[in-house]
């Protein structure tokens, strides 16, 4: 496996540009854009396997390519290791599916770990969670997100080619029962498919303190057909709430790209992500690595900042601290998808979206 890097962003020949850090390597620094933007939250993809085949992401299913191995759980130590040092507290564990990974515990446990992250979340399609819950709760998951498209059977095998919500939604409630920090129901809002299904998923949350997001589909490399069909904006979700006597919530420090709506007669939420939204990246608050240790500054961006030929000793992390911070300067104002650029993800099980 070569581990020297390609060229780097800003890079002319030879040596990667790493530009020293004049302040002392020990001292957290904050991660901060040139638009002042902070962010103190990691997307971290430990694989890009999945055993779904979602229509709008892998409607073949997952096929093997000829790509370099998964970051070992050595290489993901000193990545998150050196992502806390630089203010990083919220670490999002993500796929592909991240649960097909067979060391997924061992994972969870060592992450949730490691000096200043706090919160450690997830994001799965729930295949195994009715089993695991309480092991991963244990291992240090404190927030998770699971996907479920839609709360007719029918519907959601048609939606992932699998049959399975029963068994989804049971674990669920095996969560609720053990009580996490936050669990958090992904929808990816599909025109004439579950765009009508509001009210099934306002029925869902009424005794549970769950929030349920629909997140406008975003087009990626591989799906502009199905993005014409399908794409719905966010907006008929926002009238349909406001009509109804939701109310729009502040969003906290640290919190994902949601707008929250609460209503007092439902215990839980409703969750907009509108990437298509104006100002949606004003208060971008992530970054990205993907299962193979390419930093990704946004998940359309078109640059891929190996990071892996310095996650390979402990000596190292100073250098991978400099290389961080400098590549961050690259990072742009927000996405183009409204221009059609779809960056480097040819589907989100590319980098966990
Ligand atoms: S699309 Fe890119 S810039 Fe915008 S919020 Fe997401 S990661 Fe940040």
């Amino acid at each position: 496996m070569n581990l020297n890097p390609a060229r780097l962003p800003g890079q002319k020949s030879g040596k990667p540009v790493d530009k020293p850090v004049d302040k002392p390597v020990n001292k957290p620094v904050r991660l901060t854009d040139k638009y002042h933007r902070e962010f103190p939250y990691l997307r971290l993809s430990v694989t890009d396997v999945c055993n779904f085949r979602c229509e709008y992401c892998l409607p073949n299913g997952y096929h093997r390519s000829h790509r370099p191995a998964v970051l070992t759980r050595e290489e993901i130590r000193r990545l998150v290791t050196v992502f806390a040092e630089l203010g990083v507290w919220k670490i999002r564990l993500t796929g592909g599916e991240p649960s097909v990974r067979k060391d997924f515990t061992e994972i969870i446990d060592m992450v949730a770990h490691i000096p200043g992250i706090t919160t450690t979340a997830f994001t799965t399609n729930g295949y195994r969670l009715l089993a695991n819950a309480q092991k991963w709760q244990d291992a240090g998951v404190t927030n998770l997100n699971i996907s479920v498209d839609s709360l007719d059977p029918a519907r959601f095998k048609k939606i992932t080619g699998h049959d399975r919500l029963t068994e989804i939604l049971a674990g669920i409630e095996k969560s609720l029962e053990l009580g996490y920090g936050s669990i958090k129901v992904n929808v990816v809002l599909l025109k004439d498919i579950n765009d009508s299904s509001l009210p099934d998923y306002m029925d869902y949350i009424r005794e549970r303190p769950i929030t349920v997001r629909f997140i406008e589909l975003m087009q990626t490399g591989d799906n502009l057909a199905y993005f014409r069909e399908r794409h719905q904006s966010a907006q008929v979700m926002r009238t349909a709430l406001v009509k109804q006597g939701w109310t729009e919530n502040i969003r906290r420090n640290g919190a994902g790209p949601a707008v929250d709506f609460t209503h007092p007669d439902y215990q839980g939420a409703i969750g907009l992500i509108a990437p298509y939204s104006k100002d949606f990246c004003l208060a971008c608050n992530r970054l990205r690595v993907t299962a193979t240790g390419d930093l990704r500054l946004c998940l359309f961006g078109d640059i891929g900042i190996p990071l892996r030929d310095l996650l390979q000793s402990d000596d190292q992390m100073p250098e991978l601290k400099s290389r961080i911070i400098t590549q961050l300067e690259h990072k742009k104002s927000s996405h183009f998808l409204a221009q059609g650029k779809t960056g480097l993800i040819p589907n989100l099980s590319a980098t966990g979206g």
